[in-house]
């Protein structure tokens, strides 16, 4: 799959960014356990201090992401957890009286 976020910044191939990622590893389909298992992103040259003995997968972090991020199957996006604080907070507007 080509890179999703085109000019995200971060490592030249592959965009891993390693702070104040809007997407996060931790909700992404290639992450497990603490490691990063997306081709790219363990071929990239720039991600070579990070590569696990097995040279199938990387070290990230959950805060970490890439161009390559994918969302979990079946996982909520950030704009999903928007929606359900929004909701949230409105029922309890609406049960103190508020509105
Ligand atoms: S966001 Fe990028 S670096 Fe993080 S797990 Fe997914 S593919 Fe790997």
């Amino acid at each position: 799959m080509p890179p999703i976020l085109g000019t995200w910044p971060g490592t030249k191939e592959t965009g891993l960014v390693t702070d104040n990622a809007v997407r996060r590893c931790d909700n992404c389909d290639f992450y497990k356990l603490g490691n990063c298992y997306e081709k790219h992103l363990v071929a990239d040259p720039e991600n070579k201090k990070l590569l696990n003995d097995d040279g199938k997968s990387i070290r990230v972090k959950p805060n970490w992401c890439s161009n390559f991020f994918e969302i979990k199957s079946g996982g909520l996006t950030w704009d999903d957890l928007s929606f359900i604080q929004r909701s949230w907070q409105r029922l309890v507007e609406v049960f103190r009286g508020s509105v």
